[in-house]
């Protein structure tokens, strides 16, 4: 079965290897950018079965990614899930209205991550490899 696809957008290292770490070990295929532009043009080439937008990242930061995915065509219903540290008030709305389906806030349980992310990949259909 071929593996599903997460394009991971983020800027620290150590939450790059610890979610990498996480979701390899899940089975699915990890691949990351550590900025907004990066992360566009990789989603491009990619086509990911979901996209995971850390929110506090350099210069375009991930309300602003999450807007510019989806007006383009191509990832336009692939699935965002946003990750924020300093959560204030009101940034699940914000995420919302950016386009992105779902909000985690950091730091992540490493026991449930996996989990958590499997809801917002799209279902596999049977038989199919
Ligand atoms: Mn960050």
């Amino acid at each position: 079965m071929t593996k599903q696809t997460v394009l991971l957008i983020e800027d620290n290292a150590q939450n790059v290897y610890l979610v990498t770490y996480i979701l390899s070990a899940a089975g699915l295929h990890v691949l990351s950018a550590n900025d907004g532009p990066a992360g566009i043009e990789l989603a491009l080439t990619l086509v990911p079965d979901m996209i995971l937008l850390d929110i506090q990242l350099p210069g375009m930061d991930g309300y602003d990614v999450a807007r510019a995915i989806r007006c383009l065509p191509r990832l336009r219903s692939i699935p965002i899930v946003a990750v924020t540290s300093y959560a204030m008030p009101g940034d699940r709305e914000r995420a919302r209205d950016a386009g992105c389906d779902g909000y985690i806030e950091k730091p992540i349980d490493a026991q449930t991550f996996a989990a958590t992310i499997s809801t917002f990949l799209p279902p596999r259909e049977l038989g199919v490899p």
